[in-house]
């Protein structure tokens, strides 16, 4: 989001980017970053994120056609009675509006990943138009044009505090003490904003990462090199698609959803052994030597109601924090460029006020 949003502002004014680390390093390296709107019933939403797809397609081709962005279509299918039925209806209603979807024989799944054994009965539907990330280098790579466009990088440095003059944020001062001053703060840091939103008497309401249980840590694992995908793939038991490294990028949504902040490395890397065993049964040409790569935990920046914090909440401090941040960051961070620039709202983020539903955070948003 960070990177996203320095990379659109950097043609325009001076901008500091500041890290605790690098930047991409952050859940933007431990996700899945499929670029979609495929489950999203909220119809305001669904429209803004299908123009969020559209602007990564546009980033792409600035870009000249980057390796980190790989719009190679989502592959899902359905075993039984139940998830056959809402697979059909999803994608009538995907069709309805205009959202590139169908369903596949055997022989186009065959064409489209020839890797991919689907069970006999299974009913397969292809959303062509879907895309995944390899977000951290892609964070990377807007970063780097945001420099070349004048930007400031500021790296292993933590902002503890806000700093304000007169009722207004007027900068942040870090770890070493050392104080950056700007006309504009843009709280970018994930699931860890509160931390520094806090500081300024400003509640963010995220579901908290650290209770036992959490929804908002999930798991991933990666391979060693198995070049047998193209896309995502939406299995019953598990999701995978291509890693950066030439592996594959396995997660499940029963195993994500029993990970959380306190889960043992331990079983963290069993999890991680029995994503492989189901990818194996998915893919029967997987060599026998694959191996699990890494297992990584990332926690997800978890809005109570699902729905992007993105608004100013104090004179001076600008929040930019959102789930689906990958699919949704190129997008999002044009529209908050030229609020922040020209100071005037975009209709299209007026769902999106951190101080919606009767006011979630204990500051007034100014327009
Ligand atoms: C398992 C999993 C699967 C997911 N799948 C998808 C998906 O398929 N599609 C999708 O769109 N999204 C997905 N997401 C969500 C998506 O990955 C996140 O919404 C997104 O990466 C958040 O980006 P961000 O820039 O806001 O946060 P981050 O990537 O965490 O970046 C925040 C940055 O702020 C820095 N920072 C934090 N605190 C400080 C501080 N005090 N001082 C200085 N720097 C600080 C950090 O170092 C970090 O670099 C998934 C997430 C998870 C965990």
């Amino acid at each position: 989001m960070g990177a996203a949003l320095a990379d659109a502002l950097a043609p325009e004014c001076r901008v500091t980017v500041v890290d605790e680390g690098t930047p991409g390093r952050g859940t933007t390296a431990n996700g899945f970053a499929w670029i979609n709107a495929n489950r999203t019933l909220d119809e305001t939403y669904f429209d803004f994120r299908v123009a969020a797809m559209r602007e990564w397609e546009r980033l792409a081709r600035e870009f000249g056609t980057p390796q980190w962005h790989v719009p190679a279509g989502n592959l899902m299918w359905a075993d039984n009675e139940e998830s056959r039925a809402e697979l059909a209806a999803r994608v009538e209603r995907l069709l309805s509006r205009g959202y590139p979807a169908r369903f596949l024989s055997p022989a186009d799944v065959a064409v489209i990943e020839p890797a991919v054994r689907v069970p006999d009965d299974a009913h397969v539907a292809h959303f062509p138009g879907e895309a995944f990330a390899h977000a951290s280098q892609a964070a990377q790579a807007l970063v780097k044009r945001a420099k070349s466009a004048g930007a400031r990088l500021i790296t292993h440095h933590r902002v503890v505090t806000l700093t304000q003059d007169h009722g207004r944020v007027n900068g942040v001062e870090l770890a070493t003490g050392d104080l950056i001053t700007a006309d504009h703060v843009v709280c970018a840091a994930g699931w860890q904003s509160s931390r520094i939103l806090g500081t300024a008497g400003v509640r963010l309401p995220l579901v908290d990462a650290h209770a036992p249980g959490s929804p908002a840590p999930g798991l991933t694992a990666t391979t060693t090199p198995a070049r047998l995908l193209r896309g995502v793939i939406h299995a019953p038991r598990m999701h995978l698609r291509p890693d950066w490294n030439g592996g594959l990028l396995l997660a499940a949504r029963d195993l994500d959803v029993a990970t959380d902040l306190a889960t043992p490395a331990a079983t963290m890397e069993a999890r991680a052994v029995e994503l492989l065993a189901r990818a194996r049964d998915i893919l029967p040409g997987l060599e026998p030597g694959v191996a699990v790569r890494d297992v990584r935990r990332g926690v997800r920046p978890m809005p109570e109601d699902g729905f992007p914090l993105v608004g100013p909440v104090l004179p001076g401090l600008y929040v930019a924090v959102s789930h689906s941040a990958v699919t949704l960051a190129p997008h999002l961070a044009r529209l908050i460029a030229r609020e922040v620039l020209d100071g005037t709202p975009a209709e299209a983020l007026a769902p999106y006020r951190p101080g919606r539903g009767g006011g979630h955070t204990s500051a007034t948003a100014f327009v």
